[in-house]
């Protein structure tokens, strides 16, 4: 067939997936067979799940429409909620438990902080992290755009940020998730939703002290960890509201 070129602009923070050179300008690629303009999309380093609308010579499509003539293409990226979403959006934000990568471990923790609902392992390659990411049907949470743009992946997300409270704040905006924070219900260390525990019962697990000046305790009902506020809480507490305050910031 003949070739032909595909006229790409990016819109909003998908520049930051495009080399240097490339950002905020239009891409010219020439094509030499019939392509979908997802796989167009992701040659120039932008994973699909990043992608919340594309229009193709200002008309509305999906991932799997092909490109056989000269096209201009918009790709815009998923904006706050607070925008209006059309039906045609591609991507969905009513996402509320998640799966991260090994690297994401501060994350992970502080999502689990605020009460949502994130499986983590540590040592889980590729494979096991897009099983469980299907099986559990969750969000894939990553920095390596490679596992991103892999096929099965419906809802995913690439944090911007390297710091940990910056990412927590990226994710409850872009899954829209302020409403359903419920701080201290979820172990931090295995993901299960607390318990009351009763202070007779994990007596002989608490150090004299906190025997002495705690009543109120939660416990993991998997791994027995037993939580409590502590001295450690306001400080805790105070992070979650600064955390809280800047995600619904949306200056
Ligand atoms: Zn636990």
């Amino acid at each position: 067939m003949k070739p032909f070129t595909v006229r790409l602009r990016f819109h909003g923070d998908l520049n930051i997936f495009l080399r240097s050179g490339s950002r905020d300008r239009i891409i010219d690629r020439q094509i030499a067979e019939k392509t979908s303009i997802k796989d167009v999309i992701e040659s120039c380093g932008v994973p699909h799940p990043e992608v919340d609308l594309i229009l193709v010579d200002e008309q509305v499509v999906g991932f799997d429409q092909t490109l056989a003539s000269d096209a201009e293409v918009d790709v815009f990226p998923v904006v706050n909620a607070d925008t209006n979403r059309t039906e045609k959006r591609l991507q969905t934000i009513g996402i509320y438990s998640f799966v991260t990568d090994g690297h994401l471990g501060g994350l992970t923790r502080n999502m689990r902080l605020i009460g949502f609902d994130v499986a983590y392992d540590r040592g889980a390659d590729d494979r096991q992290l897009l099983a469980v990411m299907v099986r559990q049907n969750r969000a894939l949470l990553t920095r390596d755009r490679r596992l991103l743009m892999h096929a099965i992946v419906q809802h995913g997300y690439y944090p911007r940020s390297q710091n940990p409270d910056e990412q927590t704040i990226e994710v409850i905006r872009r899954f829209d998730l302020t409403e359903l924070i419920a701080p201290f219900t979820r172990c931090l260390r295995c993901n299960a939703v607390l318990e009351e525990a009763d202070k007779a019962e994990i007596m002989d697990k608490l150090e004299p002290l906190t025997k002495i000046y705690y009543d109120q305790f939660r416990r993991c009902p998997d791994c027995k960890q037993i939580y409590w506020s502590g001295s450690h809480f306001p400080k805790l507490q105070k992070r979650i509201e600064e955390i809280l305050s800047r995600a619904q910031d949306k200056a």
